[in-house]
């Protein structure tokens, strides 16, 4: 298993490299988050013995666990998941980013329930740039107040954008949703808010991500394979 996760790794960072080359973008400006979920802790050790040191969890007690589990490691956990109003105080603790902020609520909490030794929390605002009903994050009209509030409080440092766009396969309409995000981030920094992270793009659609001006793809199955959910 080890092998393949290394050799996965090596794969995907030669797509990213190639994909910022083909956007004249310099070499390294797009950040690979390894989003681990619903694999075990053993795999994340083979992927941080080929390098690698930030991980993507969507889940608050799996995120909890793999964090004491490896808890000597220094890695960088990167929460991506829906996150409710009872969980906070885990991810608070836990995390070095949350990429999944959709209300201010939510984000006043984990300011809160920040530990007073560890740095600011890194944050991402999530934005629905499909528009569906079904999908998380605030729309993109919400974002600039939500941004200047998340920006104001104590112990968050807020970083960027983050979206999921929808399933599709319609490439103009996925470029579409890329650059929705984009043009939101820039009228947030063109408004005086210093931000330097987009996060998008997932395993099927990195490059079309990075096109767009992505800084962190989020990638799982292109490292881990497939998943598999308990039924
Ligand atoms: C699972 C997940 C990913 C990774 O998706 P892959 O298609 O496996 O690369 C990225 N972002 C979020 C928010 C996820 O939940």
């Amino acid at each position: 298993m080890s092998d393949s996760i290394a050799q996965a790794i090596t794969d995907v960072s030669q797509r990213i490299r190639a994909a910022e080359a083909a956007s004249a973008r310099p070499a390294g400006s797009v950040r690979l988050l390894a989003v681990s979920k619903t694999f075990p802790a053993s795999a994340v050790q083979a992927a941080y013995a080929a390098g690698q040191r930030a991980f993507g969890e969507n889940y608050v007690q799996e995120l909890q666990a793999k964090a004491a589990a490896l808890a000597g490691l220094d890695i960088e956990w990167h929460f991506i998941g829906p996150l409710q109003s009872n969980k906070t105080r885990i991810v608070a603790e836990n995390a070095h980013w949350v990429h999944s902020i959709e209300r201010l609520k939510i984000a006043q909490r984990l300011s809160e329930q920040r530990p007073a030794q560890l740095p600011p929390l890194q944050v991402c605002i999530q934005v629905n740039v499909s528009g569906e009903d079904s999908k998380s994050g605030c729309t993109p009209a919400e974002a600039l107040a939500l941004a200047h509030a998340v920006a104001a409080l104590p112990n968050l440092q807020l970083r960027g954008l983050m979206c999921i766009p929808e399933p599709t396969t319609d490439m103009q309409k996925l470029a579409g949703q890329f650059a929705l995000l984009r043009q939101v981030q820039d009228e947030l920094r063109e408004d005086g808010l210093a931000l330097d992270t987009v996060s998008m793009g997932m395993s099927s659609d990195m490059a079309q991500a990075i096109a767009a001006g992505s800084t962190m793809v989020r990638v799982g199955t292109a490292i881990f394979g497939a998943r598999h959910y308990p039924t």
